[in-house]
């Protein structure tokens, strides 16, 4: 298993061709020039730009990913994408189970195992998220609902070798608030613990921190310990921030 971290950029509805293409170029051949980067480098363009992107990173150590997928691999799904369907397209990591979609799509735990079941299926690694509300965070119900969300997205079929976690708390997802040092230190020693209970070789999974991540504060979040990289939003639009964010790792 690779310890370089893993560094993974979401960028969400954003975007047309053009631009998405200027940017997988930018970081493609930023990140070939580096030879031995030291970090692993994925790109979650949306589904419509996956083709393009994976054309532009061709030859280049970055990789690409999907932001989503389905938990049927064919049929009458109106509207959605298989995790074949993105491994078609070259994609290694698909994101399942992120707080956008537990919240606009109603996503259920049960429903991002089901995902993650079917991303393993087609070969992908499965980046699956979790992450407590402001709300709980003031009840003080954090760790019950972290833990109880890790417990029910895992499916039965996650390794450490196809399996990443992204612990996001949703207060910090594009708003410019960070979680603490101590906060990511006690959450991320707890989702260790508690994953190494379900995964074989626990020690070894990936467990990623999101949540306005920046180029300022990313060489701290990820030399903590437990922290095995990072999952990007807003500052994955930014080429020169990205690439700053994922130097950050080493060194
Ligand atoms: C995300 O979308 O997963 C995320 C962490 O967003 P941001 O970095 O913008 O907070």
């Amino acid at each position: 298993m690779s310890v370089a971290k893993l560094i993974v950029g979401n960028w969400k509805m954003n975007g047309l061709l053009d631009d998405s293409r200027a940017r997988a170029r930018t970081l493609g051949s930023a990140v070939s020039a580096l030879k031995d980067s030291g970090f692993d480098m994925v790109l979650c363009p949306p589904a419509t730009m996956i083709n393009a992107v994976a054309d532009v990173l061709a030859g280049s150590p970055v990789r690409h990913g999907g932001q989503d997928c389905h938990t049927e691999a064919s049929g009458a799904f109106t509207g959605n994408i298989s995790a074949g369907m993105l491994k078609d397209l070259g994609c290694t990591h698909v994101i399942v189970g992120h707080s956008e979609r537990r919240q606009h799509h109603a996503e259920t735990s049960a429903l991002v195992a089901a995902k993650a079941a079917a991303a393993h299926a087609a070969g992908l690694i499965a980046i699956v998220c979790i992450g407590e509300t402001d709300a709980e965070r003031s009840e003080g119900r954090a760790d019950a609902v972290v833990s109880a969300q890790l417990a029910e997205s895992l499916p039965p079929s996650a390794t450490a070798e196809n399996t990443a976690i992204a612990y996001e708390p949703v207060w910090a997802i594009g708003t410019g608030k960070t979680a603490s040092a101590d906060d990511i230190k006690h959450m991320h020693a707890l989702i260790r613990t508690k994953a190494s209970e379900k995964v074989k070789n626990g020690a070894w999974l990936k467990l990623l921190y999101g949540g306005s991540v920046k180029a300022g504060n990313a060489g701290e979040i990820l030399h903590l310990p437990n922290v095995d990289g990072v999952l990007v939003g807003g500052a994955s639009l930014a080429a020169e921030d990205f690439l700053s964010i994922a130097k950050a790792s080493v060194g």
